[in-house]
């Protein structure tokens, strides 16, 4: 038996999921430990690599992945909390936001938290707050949009001309006056982008760091010293939801940067990274049961409890994000070929709109009411970022760790019934 298969068998035996499961979302803690390692296995020591806390923001997930040595980048208030929930050090955060308030960046100064500021009206409040606490600790940094264009999908591409995001580099005579903003402040030390996401290549992401290591020794010439100690690149690394397969793997981005922007590996940079998806996407899943099945228009059509709430990218923009499945009988045995018919099938959720679809006219052996499905590659932006609070009850989630033969399932969320929620009001 492999991993999942295992996973399945023990949430069976565990009554993790039975007759009554909608769905339940599964973090494999030993498959997150494996990952940390191979990305700093992939680059040297003067990388850090801080996990994005938007792509899973759970204390019992992120517990772990401070263990393994990573750091949290946040982007808003209820993250920074979770990441201090999980016992990250301020030192070992970073506030990323488009939007911070006055309030936020106070919190950050006051606490040396790391911030990246986006624009010259946050430049204008760091100002004041600087002459205020000029003693802050904070780690203080712009971030860039290097303005290089789109990856393949419009709303994970970060640095387009128009992006809303970061410090726009090639518009009017922006660099110049950022290379003049920079000299007049020592305490900006670190510079940052963040290309793109999902959907982005390798080599527009190579880009956008090489233009601002460029762009950081520049500073530091015209400076007549090196203000700029820290390159802070950004996550975006993209994931392979069409197979297991783990590709491109954090060993092909560090071999790609280390031809296109071989000044990060000299160690004269402190690097720091963001990654979120490729982190967690392939160490979680989710387990839906199959609530009703039948046939419409020639169609096989399997009713899952997996939808829009908790595949909210998929359900909105299948083509942008198309996820695997696989099927599974009420004993937890894996469905092929030999066992079962293939047919069209249509696997929906519980959502009431028609796109609401885990995915559509696929060849798959035939589901049957009671069975499992599989959601793959799940552990990011889809169990964990809940989207839709009317489609109760909302999924419970597990960890599990250990061998294959000994797994542990522990629930670190608890589903919401029915009756839990009108108990509340
Ligand atoms: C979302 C985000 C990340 C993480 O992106 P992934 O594609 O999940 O690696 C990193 N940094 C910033 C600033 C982000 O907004």
């Amino acid at each position: 038996m492999n991993r999942k298969q295992n996973i399945i068998k023990t949430a069976i035996n565990e009554r993790a999921i039975d007759q009554n499961t909608t769905a339940i979302g599964v973090m494999d803690l030993d498959g997150l430990k494996k990952t940390v390692s191979d990305a700093y296995d992939a680059f040297p020591a003067n990388f850090f690599h801080t996990f994005a806390v938007k792509a899973n923001a759970l204390v019992k997930v992120l517990e772990p992945l401070r263990e393994y040595g990573m750091g949290a980048e946040v982007a808003s208030p209820g993250e920074l909390l979770i990441a201090l929930t999980a016992g990250f050090t301020e030192q070992n955060i970073i506030f990323d936001s488009p939007a911070k308030t006055l309030r936020d960046l106070r919190t950050c100064i006051t606490n040396d938290i790391a911030l990246n500021i986006d624009n010259l009206q946050e430049l204008e409040r760091i100002d004041a707050l600087m002459q205020e606490f000029p003693n802050s600790k904070s780690v203080i940094g712009f971030r860039v949009n290097p303005q290089i264009g789109a990856g393949k999908i419009g709303s994970t591409s970060t640095a387009t001309a128009t992006s809303k995001f970061g410090y726009a580099l090639v518009d009017n005579d922006n660099r110049n006056d950022l290379i003049e903003i920079y000299k007049a402040r020592p305490w900006l030390t670190s510079i940052h982008t963040h290309t793109g996401s999902q959907g982005c290549e390798l080599t527009l992401m190579a880009h956008g760091i090489n233009i601002i290591t460029e762009l950081a020794e520049e500073i530091n010439a015209v400076i007549g010293n090196q203000q700029i100690t820290r390159l802070d690149i950004g996550g975006g690394l993209p994931v392979n939801f069409s197979s297991e397969v783990i590709k491109p793997s954090f060993k092909d981005y560090a071999d790609l940067l280390k031809a296109e922007v071989p000044l990060l590996f000299t160690g004269k940079y402190q690097v720091k990274t963001e990654f979120g998806r490729a982190i967690v996407a392939k160490n979680g899943v989710i387990i839906t049961r199959v609530e009703y099945t039948k046939n419409s228009g020639g169609r096989h059509i399997a009713t899952t409890h997996a939808g829009a709430q908790i595949l909210t990218r998929t359900a909105f923009l299948p083509k942008s994000w198309p996820i695997r499945v696989t099927g599974f009988t009420s004993e937890g045995v894996e469905k092929n070929a030999q066992t079962s018919e293939i047919v069209t099938t249509d696997v929906a959720g519980p959502c009431c709109f028609a796109g609401d679809l885990i995915c559509s006219n696929q060849q798959l052996p035939k589901l049957e009411s009671n069975d499992y499905v599989m959601v793959h590659d799940t552990g990011g932006y889809y169990f964990t970022n809940h989207f839709d609070y009317n489609s109760l009850p909302r999924v419970a989630i597990y960890t599990v760790s250990g061998a294959d033969d000994v797994l542990s399932m522990k629930c670190i969320r608890e589903p919401e019934s029915l009756e839990d929620v009108l108990n509340k009001m």
